[in-house]
């Protein structure tokens, strides 16, 4: 892998201090993108606290800006693709402006490599909570209520129970600080770390604590204190921090006010892991049950869209996609809206990128969403019809963009469409899949151009189409696109 020297990459009137060991970002990045000084040592002090870096003293740094220490440079590099695998962001090992973007999101306070023994556990069943202090952000009854409903989240799944005590001690003591508050982990005013928990023990064991500066809410403005709490008891419980993006124990905060927030599939086999299985988790359950993460593992993986989007392919499904970088085989899980927050559909029906326009677009149901620069554009979404579909469309199946004509293929039912991207307008009536694309059945799932094919998504197989000779290359199934790597593999992983 190439090494490039931070100076390169300064912009001038910018003074290099010293050169941080992260890889720089391969052309054709803009110079421009490369991190700011500022930002490697946020990076640094990151994954000094998320991931278990260990920075070395001034003496070896110094060895290393003289081209000594090499190993240095690897093992922060190392830090820094466990972060984008946990994230699921492209692990170059560089230290991109998204990446960075990443790291700086609110989340908890907790590492996100700290794997806990499976023994570290409350031995009894009941447990009592208190809320203690006095800078509490809301009346105590009020944040009773709120507790109650995020204790309930884990006690109907496992069979444990909560009780709430006002004054005598408690095994749980729930509180609210601003900044350093003598416990080792100081809160950093508003935004970045918004809370933390100890593992259950004694004294401080279990114990959870709130950055008080945060702006907290009950529903979607500022930050959501059902959803953090939820999270906190979970750690509190014993549980450490998933990669999986569908997890309430997933470290980066995501509250999504269009979903119900429920424990998922893997909340729920970890908790009862540890403490077993609730006696009515079966009648509870058994109509409404756990959201799993859709699992590339998964041979009947099927897809809502695929789109290209820069060097990279998207994989849809759910409210989640797969990111595939060309340089690298491993793909990513996260959350669509971890890369479109509030502006982007779950659960689509089909997306472009029109490179050309530097915008990408997503169609679900009667609509379509233009956005560019990851902003949607104004009066968006708007109905498909605007694009010249007539009435009977009802929605669109798949978009199939081809940058050097600058034209885009809709699927529809059985027919499809040609879109002429220069004109903004249908070229012709539609013309039946069957006979555009011989060997293609309908109606499609997704449809994307890379690698110099089509390909095209129905179910849970994926058929690779030749344009020029209009016949179907080879078929696979769908989640092959992705490389399941057992080794690699999240579900496993986490299991270990
Ligand atoms: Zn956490
Ligand atoms: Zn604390």
């Amino acid at each position: 892998m190439l090494w490039l020297s931070l100076l390169t990459l300064l912009v001038p009137g910018q003074v290099p201090v010293r050169s941080l060991p992260f890889h720089a970002p391969d052309p054709p990045t803009p110079r421009h993108a490369g991190p700011s000084e500022a930002d490697q040592e946020f990076a640094e002090e990151y994954l000094r606290h998320f991931y278990g870096y260990q920075p070395k003293s001034e003496r070896q740094r110094r060895s290393v800006d003289s081209g000594g220490d090499a190993d240095w440079r690897t093992g922060l590099c190392d830090k820094l693709q466990n972060m984008q695998r946990f994230f699921g962001l492209p692990p170059s090992g560089q230290l991109t402006q998204e990446t960075v973007a990443v790291m700086k999101k609110p989340r908890c306070g907790l590492s996100d490599v700290e794997r806990f023994e499976d023994t570290i556990r409350w031995r009894r069943r009941t447990l009592s909570y208190r809320i203690s202090g006095s800078n509490l952000p809301i009346s105590a009854s009020k944040l009773h209520k709120v507790f109650r409903a995020a204790w309930k989240l884990w006690s109907s799944v496992a069979p444990m129970k909560f009780h709430k005590r006002r004054r005598r001690e408690a095994d749980i003591v729930i509180s609210f600080h601003n900044g350093d508050h003598k416990d080792g982990s100081p809160f950093d005013g508003k935004g970045g770390i918004l809370a933390h928990a100890f593992l259950p023990g004694s004294g401080v064991g279990g114990d959870v604590h709130f950055d008080a500066e945060e702006a907290w809410s009950f529903n979607s403005t500022g930050y959501n204190l059902f959803a953090v709490a939820a999270h906190e008891f979970g750690h509190a419980l014993g549980l450490p921090h998933s990669s999986d993006p569908g997890a309430i124990m997933y470290p980066a905060y995501i509250f999504d006010p269009s979903y119900e927030l429920r424990l998922s599939f893997r909340d729920v086999k970890d908790i009862q892991r540890l403490y077993g299985v609730s006696t009515n988790f079966a009648s509870l359950f058994s109509k409404n049950p756990p959201p799993r993460t859709p699992d590339k593992c998964d041979p009947d993986l099927s897809f809502d869209a695929v789109t290209e989007l820069q060097q990279e392919v998207l994989f849809f499904k759910d409210r989640f996609m797969w990111r595939k970088h060309p340089q690298f085989d491993e793909t990513g899980i996260t959350l669509i809206n971890s890369l479109w927050p509030d502006s982007a559909p779950p659960s689509l029906d089909a997306a472009y990128q029109n490179v050309r326009e530097n915008l990408i677009v997503f169609f679900k149901g009667h609509q379509y969403w233009l956005l560019r620069q990851q902003v949607l554009e104004e009066g968006f979404p708007r109905n498909i019809s605007d694009l010249g579909f007539p009435s009977r469309v009802k929605s669109v199946d798949a978009a199939l963009h081809f940058r050097n004509d600058s034209y885009t293929v809709f699927f529809t039912g059985r027919e499809c469409w040609k879109y002429n991207e220069q004109q903004k307008m249908m070229e012709e009536s539609p013309a039946l899949i069957e006979q555009m694309w011989p060997g293609i059945p309908a109606p499609i799932d997704a449809a994307v151009f890379y690698d110099g094919f089509v390909h095209f998504f129905q179910g849970n197989i994926h058929y690779k189409y030749d344009s020029n000779s209009r016949h179907v290359i080879s078929t696979s199934a769908a989640n092959e696109v992705l490389e399941c790597n057992k080794e690699d593999n999240e579900t496993l992983r986490e299991r270990r």
